[in-house]
């Protein structure tokens, strides 16, 4: 289907238009008409099938960029995917003036993420253990959330991200929409569903 027929801006789909996305994708068109609508969501999808659109447009549709403080985080497994989900929020975010993105993943010096994150950021994408020493360290708030992503959840937790992901999502306003993309559906994944989601709707493919 052409995102024509979603709740999105006209600058939204002009963008969209020059980005050369003429059809939603299949994990894209079951998810994007229940999360634009704010379902939290459990959806199936791998690397390739536009998930991320199918969490960007959503979150960007409710960010409010006059403000700076941080209203959507998406968690991720590995920097290098983190790195590729904050390209692909920068690209779709054109439409809007001046949204701030911002990457924290381990392995890079704190200090010019505590810096970055004082000048103040709409979105952050980061893996789970560096958002916690964040949110330790008071460098992070996340008081003015209302969209919290967990992307390919199932790596997350082969990774041993379980516990930071908890204190993370400990840390959220409970009033928020959660969107949860995994590959696979082991036990740990429907667990997280059950304790951090409202009444998801579940996109399988
Ligand atoms: P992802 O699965 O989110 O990593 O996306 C895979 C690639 O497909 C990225 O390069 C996206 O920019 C691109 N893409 C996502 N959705 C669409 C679409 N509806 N039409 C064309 N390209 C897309």
């Amino acid at each position: 289907a052409p995102f024509g027929t979603l709740p999105l801006s006209p600058a939204v789909l002009a963008n969209l238009q020059r980005l050369g996305y003429e059809r939603m994708t299949p994990i894209q068109a079951a998810s994007l008409p229940l999360a634009l609508a704010g379902r939290d969501l459990v959806a199936q999808a791998k690397t390739g099938s536009g998930k991320t659109a199918a969490f960007a447009l959503p979150l960007l549709a409710r960010l409010d960029a006059r403000s700076f403080a941080v209203q959507a985080l998406v968690l991720c497994p590995t920097r290098e995917l983190a790195e590729q989900v904050t390209q692909e929020i920068r690209r779709l975010a054109r439409a809007e003036d001046n949204i701030k993105v911002l990457t924290l993943c381990g392995g890079a010096t704190m200090r010019p993420q505590v810096a970055s994150l004082a000048h103040g950021a709409h979105v952050v994408v980061g893996t789970p253990g560096r958002i916690m020493d964040h949110l330790a360290r008071e460098s992070l708030s996340l008081a003015a959330l209302n969209t919290l992503v967990l992307d390919e959840a199932d790596r997350m937790l082969d990774m041993g991200f379980a516990d930071d992901i908890g204190y993370v999502v400990n840390r959220c306003p409970s009033d928020r929409q959660t969107l949860l993309f995994s590959a696979t559906y082991p036990p740990g994944v429907i667990g997280m569903a059950k304790r951090f989601m409202r009444n998801p709707a579940e996109v399988k493919l």
